[in-house]
């Protein structure tokens, strides 16, 4: 059993007298005036039993669905243990970060539970879920992701012989319940579970429902006790299922949507707070640099615990959607606290980091086994315009991607504004992936953002990648060695001309070579190359492969000579990026 979280930890307990509550999602200015009517109105007749007829009609009725299809429950918590109790799974599953009582009762009930611990940004791939599953939990939107599953993935987790039990307990929060299954009577061993507690403010009165085929409703009922809903509880299930109840609801969820949409916008402005993105709850679940709770509860404000969801650590909050000016005080207190935080004041803020990842010559298969892990886990990816950029529409949703790339004659980002940006992301505690084409050190200046996050205590790993310089040859068929015509090769920049006073090149040394030179950069300054390596001593004869966009779909290449090269190539419209292979393994006949 796992005990390393406090799964019985709820909202209630975090908040405190005289404290904004921020920590429970009930809605705060509800049961409205005509429910709270008609809850005193049943009080004049508590000396009947209660009768659950009428309320189980409507409830069916609300969702489509058959009245034995119906059991209502004290409130969607009865519902996870009546499940826990009667159920008997062999491989029991719970798909986390969510709420905690459904693991709580089946741990309680003495069975074994596996966890399905989800990843930011926390959206479930059914996959995830293993085969041999026979009773799943998984919570629609999410408490506390606010993550909204589709509808058809968590249909497709479904099967005979396979009980999935859908929380559904914010489901009416969410404009046209998008993506509910609660009226699907057709999906085996589905039981979606509801609350009526959060939108009618009824946490006191235990009232909620689930939804499932009959015969396990009826398994369900045996394991209640009599009378388990008070006459009170009962008015509640049929007040609230009424269409009208159910518009008001809809109009509701149209409010919270404005809500959230402003709590984001001032979050936005609070630096190093990362929100889950896609919430549609009633709450976002938040993360801060550092654990900040005890000091906003200082503030005033109490936020809901994000350490006792499994999946979730200390830095993790949840934020229930309030009115505007609400929002506004509270964001206005995380904003001072976090505002306080420089690392000038000494309080240790999280550093990120930073990888110079060497992202091959394109082919996103080039990238190393290091360099996927890297981006699967990184929060943002600063990217080139070479290299694996197939690999950035594949990102989790929620990855920033930002652009450093340089293009020859275009638009550039300057090398030292690209500096700063690794070292400003890491600080603010992000995973930052630094993809760079091919190598990060073949002429990519991955020594300068090294230098950079080292000079501001980043921590900086480096992986080296495929470099273009061997790799384009290679998908060309040119071996840039081979044992007679090449016993050396050497790799050149052509970024600036022969006889340019910034260049190092020692290019009559070059041209006394025998082996192979491979040129980078030097498609726009070929002429003035080969001009260069004929006049130190190079046949004007000695074989030239030109390879552009080596690895990726646009491949081509170019075979010509020394001194016919800068003209072959113009003509035939060679544009970077491409790899210049001079040598005689240029020349080497094709196999095919
Ligand atoms: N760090 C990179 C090189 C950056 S310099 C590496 O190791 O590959 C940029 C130059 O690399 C381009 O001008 C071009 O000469 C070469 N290059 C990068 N990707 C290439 C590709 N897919 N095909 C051919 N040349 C490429």
């Amino acid at each position: 059993m796992a005990t390393d979280v406090d799964l019985h930890h709820h909202g209630d307990s975090d908040v405190g007298p005289g404290l904004v509550d921020l920590a429970v999602n009930v809605r705060p200015d509800a049961p409205p005036a005509w429910l709270l009517a008609r809850l005193t109105g049943a009080l004049g007749r508590l000396a009947a039993y209660p009768d659950q007829a009428a309320a189980r009609a409507a409830v069916a009725a609300r969702h489509g669905r058959s009245a034995d299809s119906v059991l209502l429950t004290s409130g969607a918590a009865e519902a996870f243990v009546l499940l826990a109790r009667t159920l008997r799974p062999r491989h029991a599953v719970v798909v986390h970060p969510q709420f905690t009582e459904p693991e709580a009762a089946l741990v309680a009930a003495g069975h074994a539970v596996e966890r399905v611990v989800l990843a930011p940004p926390f959206t479930l791939d059914p996959a995830l879920v293993p085969d041999s599953a026979d009773l799943v939990v998984v919570g629609n939107p999410t408490n506390p992701t606010s993550v909204l599953h589709p509808a058809a993935g968590l249909a497709a987790l479904c099967r005979p012989g396979r009980v999935v039990v859908l929380d559904e307990a914010f489901a009416d929060a969410v404009p046209g319940e998008a993506e509910s299954l609660a009226g699907r009577a057709d999906l085996p061993g589905l039981v979606v579970v509801r609350s009526l507690t959060k939108t009618w403010g009824l946490a006191g009165l235990r009232v909620g429902y689930l939804l499932a085929d009959p015969g396990l409703v009826t398994r369900l009922q045996q394991a209640q006790p009599l009378w388990p809903l008070s006459a009170p509880a009962l008015t509640a299930a049929q007040a609230c299922s009424s269409a009208e109840a159910v518009a008001e609801a809809g109009a509701y969820a149209e409010e919270l949507v404005r809500r959230r949409e402003h709590l984001l916008s001032v979050l936005a402005s609070v630096p190093g707070v990362d929100v889950v993105p896609g919430a549609r709850g009633p709450f976002l679940l938040l993360r801060t640099p550092r654990d900040v709770r005890s000091e906003l509860r200082d503030s005033g404000f109490a936020v809901r615990r994000g350490d006792t969801f499994p999946g979730l650590g200390p830095e993790w909050l949840r934020v229930a959607v309030r009115d505007p000016a609400t929002s506004d005080a509270f964001v206005a207190a995380l904003h001072t606290l976090l505002a306080d935080d420089v690392p000038a004041t000494g309080v240790a803020r999280p550093v990120g980091s930073v990888a110079l990842v060497g992202g091959g010559p394109g082919d996103p298969g080039l990238l190393t086994v290091r360099g996927l892990q890297l981006l699967a886990a990184a929060d943002v990816v600063v990217a080139d315009r070479l290299g694996p950029t197939a690999l950035l529409d594949e990102l989790a949703p929620g990855v920033e991607v930002v652009d450093a790339s340089k293009t020859p004659g275009g638009r550039s980002v300057p090398q030292e504004e690209t500096n700063a940006r690794l070292v400003e992301l890491a600080l603010q505690g992000k995973r930052v992936v630094r993809l760079k084409g091919g190598d990060p050190y073949v002429f990519a200046r991955g020594w300068e953002e090294l230098a950079a996050c080292r000079a501001a205590g980043v921590p900086v790993e480096v992986v080296p990648g495929v470099t273009s310089a061997l790799a384009a040859p290679a998908a060309a068929d040119v071996p840039v060695t081979h044992r007679e015509l090449a016993q050396e090769f050497v790799v050149v920049s052509g970024h600036v001309p022969p006889g340019d006073p910034r260049s190092t090149v020692d290019w009559e040394a070059l041209a006394r070579l025998n082996g192979t030179l491979v040129l980078l950069m030097a498609v726009d300054r070929l002429r003035a190359i080969s001009a260069a390596l004929i006049a130190g001593g190079r046949a004007e004869d000695t074989p030239v492969a030109v390879v552009q966009e080596g690895t990726l779909v646009g491949q081509r290449t170019v075979r010509t000579t020394l001194s016919a090269a800068a003209e072959d190539c113009a003509r035939a419209g060679v544009r970077p990026p491409a790899v210049v292979v001079v040598g005689g393994v240029a020349g080497l006949p094709g196999l095919a």
